[in-house]
């Protein structure tokens, strides 16, 4: 058939590599050519909250109050004003203001979850990175602290929703990746790692035990394998399911009668605005920023 090889790439985050297994095809576009994306509200939404919640944690314990916080959110929404994340979603007056006016009720419920002050945080959105065979994983931990008995605590908050119960352990799949980082560069594994999902007000806690530390380098191992074969063949199928509907690459599709080779080409161009450049560093920087699956909707259902 004649396909051509691609790169291999050198380093992902834990969902990217997911998202191969979600639809090789999507991956290629999105992080072998990494082509540009328009950027989603509920990514955006997302990097606002998880901003106005890292500045919160920059004041003293005793004032991280609902006040504080809204008043971080402010700073972030002013911040977000000249953000290409922000700024490329074209939000009319009216829809901005529903944006911040949910992205406030996403703080607001934050506070019914956990009291900030009692928190003893170590790390705020901390950008770590562990290699992986020949892979470098690259991730942010929202926040890392210490328990009552000094055990260390990964704190994830989620803005999309919750997983069903059934696909609970499928949407745990960050939770193996935070603590085999913690194993890695802390020498130990968290005693809890928990999910805040601020849009329902659930938290979903998990304790990582060795056999579950284990099982992420396996599991990396084993998708990134299959990344590389993809990369040498050029065989990347599609695969379609109820992401599609989000995929931002569907018009390239062949699942849906496109031309993959024509994206490259036209991608730039069809995401008006975007010059490639700072598409591709805004679709980066929503994946890394939110590195969460409910929100990167082509790779739902393993976060
Ligand atoms: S439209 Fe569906 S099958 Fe096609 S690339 Fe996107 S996610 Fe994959």
């Amino acid at each position: 058939m004649g396909r051509m090889a691609f790169p291999v790439p050198t380093s992902l985050s834990p969902s990217r590599v997911e998202a191969f297994t979600t639809c090789p095809l999507a991956f290629r576009f999105a992080s072998i050519e990494k082509l540009p994306e328009p950027p989603s509200i509920h990514a955006t939404k997302g990097s606002l909250v998880h901003r106005a919640l890292e500045l919160l944690f920059t004041e003293d314990p005793a004032a991280r109050t609902v006040e504080a916080a809204l008043s971080a959110l402010d700073r972030a929404v002013t911040e977000f004003q000249t953000d290409p994340e922000f700024t490329l979603l074209g939000l009319s007056p009216e829809q901005e203001s529903a944006f911040v006016d949910d992205a406030e009720r996403l703080v607001r419920r934050y506070f019914t979850m956990e009291d900030p002050r009692t928190v003893r945080e170590i790390g705020i959105e901390l950008r770590l990175e562990v290699a992986v065979g020949a892979l470098t994983l690259r991730g942010i931990i929202d926040r890392l602290e210490l328990d009552d008995d000094g055990g260390l605590v990964v704190t994830d908050y989620k803005t999309g929703r919750p997983p069903f119960a059934s696909r609970e352990q499928q949407k745990l799949g960050g939770v193996h990746f935070y603590a085999f980082l913690c194993q890695q560069l802390f020498g130990r594994r968290p005693s809890r790692v928990q999910l805040l999902y601020l849009s329902t007000g659930e938290t979903i806690v998990a304790h990582p035990t060795e056999r579950s530390v284990a099982f992420l380098p396996r599991r990396t191992l084993a998708v990134f394998s299959a990344v590389e074969k993809a990369c040498q063949s050029g065989d990347f199928r599609p695969r379609t399911s109820n992401l599609c509907n989000m995929c931002a690459f569907q018009r390239w599709c062949p699942a849906f009668g496109g031309d993959p080779e024509r994206a490259a080409t036209e991608a730039p161009s069809v995401y008006a605005g975007l010059d490639p450049a700072t598409a591709a560093s805004v679709a980066a920087r929503v994946a890394e920023a939110t590195d969460d699956l409910d929100t990167v909707g082509r790779a739902a259902g393993v976060a």
